[in-house]
């Protein structure tokens, strides 16, 4: 018919009607090898079994739940009343935020009041509502090498700037100098994190105040706001008596992000803060812009339940021995397999460099021994993998064999060549 001359089903490739915008095409023709490992690692299950792969790729928590979880899950079975399930205020219920502002001033000896914190669907949300609040096209903001790969994703989506700085690549820590010469007039924005997604390292507090020092210098000589971000989902993952650095101590213009995701085991459910210090210059709009921005990216409100669970375990975290257990058996194993990780103080990761600094040959043979871990490029540390310790202990303990195997392949190839 007319109709459907007019209208083909399929139309020829070159008239084709575009329906995904330039951006999300650009964004699907790049991989994400987080992604590509978990699948990996799925595929190769469906061969050898779950036992039978050793999946480090994704740092999805394994550490049992505190007790908050599931009392916050009974008392609200307990609640009536059709307002427990609905819309609330835009920054979250009041008594849960001012709990969480009384929790940080505990432990912080901070100045926070309920009003200063927004609850969120996690750090990943708070990252989007604080970017959308304060960047302008073409602002830029500065993210420290090797990072979390959503960082440039996010800033792209406001269509601001990322500027990385390279790591020392003795510590892995930030580079300082690199730091300071790419401060600009235009740096609106920098990004920290500790401990440390994918290092695994908690930065010192000479990092810290480096950082802070550049900022500040920077501050002085042009007069511009510089806002520091600390990105802390893994805050209470520390380990040796490391001190994490709580940065709005040491630098006024600071927001603090923060999750429950790792410290609680509830990565699914969702939920977060972001906290904006009275000390912030005009705090007060940062605030209600948060809050603007939280309802017109569509989260609305941070999930209801969720909420709860947060208010529940505001002073309570999973027990952080599981991890520091995963940690030193991965850690000691693999040097004792003649590898060289990275010792880690925080978080659940550790970076593994490739022997001969050939990361992708290198992910390649750990997972011919059902070993799969992420290339370090897509963090901006080429070289490297990156190994999530959030597994059982059996599931490291049985991995060191085939870690073995592999590293044997590097000595032997060592030994034919000298
Ligand atoms: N920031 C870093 C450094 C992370 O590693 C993650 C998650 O892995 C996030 C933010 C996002 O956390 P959430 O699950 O709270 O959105």
């Amino acid at each position: 018919s007319a109709y459907q001359r007019n209208n083909p089903t399929v139309l020829p490739d070159k008239n084709r009607v575009k329906v995904i915008s330039h951006f999300m095409e650009s964004r699907l023709s790049e991989s994400s090898s987080i992604r590509e490992a978990y699948e990996r690692a799925e595929r190769l299950k469906t061969e050898y079994g779950a036992d039978g792969v050793f999946d480090f790729s994704i740092g999805n928590p394994t550490a049992p739940c505190p007790a908050g979880v599931k009392q916050a899950l009974a008392q609200t079975l307990e609640l009536s009343g059709p307002e427990i399930h609905g819309y609330m205020q835009d920054s979250g219920y009041g008594e849960v935020r001012q709990t969480v502002a009384s929790s940080l001033n505990a432990r912080f000896g901070s100045a926070y009041t309920a009003d200063h914190i927004v609850m969120t669907t996690g750090a990943a949300c708070a990252l989007n509502v604080l970017m959308r609040t304060v960047l302008d096209p073409g602002d830029e903001v500065v993210v420290f090498d090797p990072c979390y790969p959503a960082y440039s994703v996010f800033a792209e989506t406001f269509r601001a700037h990322l500027v990385r700085i390279p790591f020392d690549q003795q510590t892995m820590l930030p580079d300082l100098v690199a730091l300071e010469r790419a401060l600009t007039d235009k740096t609106k924005m920098v990004l920290v994190n500790t401990p440390h997604n994918p290092t695994g390292l908690v930065y010192p507090r000479e990092t810290a105040e480096g950082i802070v020092e550049a900022l500040n210098a920077q501050c002085a000589q042009t007069g511009q706001e510089i806002m520091l971000v600390s990105d802390e989902p893994y805050r209470e993952l520390v380990y040796d008596d490391a001190e994490n650095p709580w940065w709005p101590a040491l630098y006024k213009n600071t927001a603090v992000v923060y999750s429950w995701s790792k410290a609680a085991s509830v990565a699914g459910e969702r939920i977060g803060y972001l906290a904006v210090s009275p000390e912030v210059p005009d705090a007060e709009l940062v605030l209600r812009g948060a809050r603007r921005s939280l309802g017109e990216l569509g989260f609305v409100n941070a999930p209801a339940t969720a909420q709860r669970i947060a208010c529940a375990c505001a002073n309570d975290t999973i027990d952080i021995s599981y991890y520091d257990r995963n940690r030193l058996a991965l850690y000691n194993g693999l040097v004792a397999c003649g590898l060289s990780p990275l010792r880690g103080n925080g978080a659940f990761y550790l970076l593994l460099p490739a022997p001969d600094g050939n990361e992708a040959q290198f992910v390649e043979r750990l997972a011919g021994e059902q070993i799969i871990a992420v290339a370090g490029a897509s963090f901006g540390c080429p070289g490297y993998v990156r190994l999530s310790y959030c597994v059982s202990l059996e599931t490291i303990e049985n991995s060191l064999p085939h870690f073995a195997a592999v590293a044997r392949v590097y000595s032997e190839t060592e030994g034919n060549r000298s």
